[in-house]
């Protein structure tokens, strides 16, 4: 066993079943004498691969026969350009809530290409939080409201989803599927697939239909998302391989149960959060009640004691917890796929690290 605790933030531990099948299946895929990266896109064995991953996500997600699942490339960031130039049309508004560092980059993208209003704005506020309901300042028929579900780099997470009459989008990267919700909710969610769902460089968009409707007409076919909806994300060569590890994923979350899931991140989550809070050595970054259960971020009394804490950890092979670049401290990022075990072993060396130098 060489593998370490991995609580890098993206990309991130996959769970470890679906590796050694792709291992596994690596050379020869179902008897095919090929691998699923070495086979055609538009062949039978890849067919069911990625009717399976459709299928599949669309269950998790409890999605009704309105909305599509989609593959595209490109990651995150590639739907923060994706989703103005197709839904933000000429002379309207988009509401953006900024919550931090990535709602901060979708907005800026918005800019690029169309009006933009400011909903709220908590992306200084110390400690993290989020905006309550009422500071909300929505437009009337704005094209769509977007949030941040989860802020990977803060560290918070929206416990409730706020409301609006115009079509609720949201960026999941980051906590997609670690938790059951109403996709009903939603015109359009998005994640890039690194933290919960697969490698980097791919995201799932969940969209309802109709949204698909609104793009301008000299929209780019590779850009638009009608193309890939009517070619059911097979209008170019897609990412097959990614597309196929996204499929053993989502059998493994079905395996799991989303409820089980959400439980036992939860669970995970509270045992940092009580390390954290038990002996006033550790600092959370976040206000308790916004607390992420996917991201735990927290400083050390000195910056020098960050640096021996992160060094040790290494040692112990607690890999990864180097708090992003632009805020410093430690993040634990404890996605879908990271064992109790592992948050019991960083819990342990936590209270030992105190215990010496608290
Ligand atoms: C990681 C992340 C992104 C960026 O994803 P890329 O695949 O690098 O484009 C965007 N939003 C959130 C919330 C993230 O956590």
């Amino acid at each position: 066993m060489t593998r370490a605790f991995n609580f890098n933030a993206g990309p991130a531990t996959l769970p470890q079943e679906v590796l050694e099948e792709a291992r596994e299946e690596l050379l020869d895929y179902r008897q095919g004498g090929a691998s699923v990266m070495e086979i055609s896109h538009r062949g039978k064995l890849y067919d069911a691969v990625h009717t399976e991953a459709v299928e599949n996500f669309s269950k998790l997600l409890g999605c009704p026969d309105d909305y599509a699942v989609l593959f595209l490339p490109g990651g995150a960031t590639m739907q923060f350009a994706m989703l103005p130039l197709n839904l933000l049309s000429a002379g309207r508004t988009a509401d953006y809530i900024n919550s931090g560092s990535w709602a901060e980059k979708a907005l800026k993208e918005a800019k690029l290409v169309g009006r933009v209003n400011v909903a709220a704005d908590t992306s200084k506020a110390q400690p993290a939080r989020l905006p309550v309901a009422d500071e909300l300042q929505l437009t009337p028929g704005a094209a769509y409201v977007h949030i941040t579900s989860n802020e990977t780099i803060a560290g918070t997470q929206w416990k409730e989803f706020p409301r609006s009459d115009s079509p609720l989008v949201a960026d999941m990267s980051s906590d997609i599927l670690s938790r059951p919700f109403d996709i009903k909710q939603f015109g359009m969610i998005y994640a890039g697939a690194q933290k919960n769902l697969g490698p980097a460089g791919i995201s799932l968009v969940v969209m309802r239909k109709d949204l698909a409707e609104n793009a301008p007409a000299n929209l780019p076919q590779m850009l638009r998302y009608k193309a890939h909806l009517e070619a059911n994300s097979l209008y170019n060569t897609p990412p097959t391989f990614s597309i196929y590890l996204m499929m053993l994923v989502s059998r493994w979350i079905l395996k799991q149960g989303l409820e089980n899931l959400y439980r036992r991140n939860a669970e995970k989550a509270a045992r940092l959060y009580a390390v954290i809070d038990a002996g006033g050595f550790y600092r959370g970054t976040a206000a308790p009640e916004y607390r992420s259960d996917m991201n735990v971020t927290f400083r050390l009394p000195t910056e020098d004691l960050e640096k021996q804490f992160l060094k040790q950890a290494e040692e112990l092979r607690l890999q990864g917890l180097k708090g992003h670049r632009s805020v410093g401290g430690v993040r634990a990022s404890i996605y879908n796929a990271m064992p109790e075990a592992g948050v019991e072993a960083l819990c342990g060396f936590m209270r030992e690290f105190e215990a010496k130098n608290g």
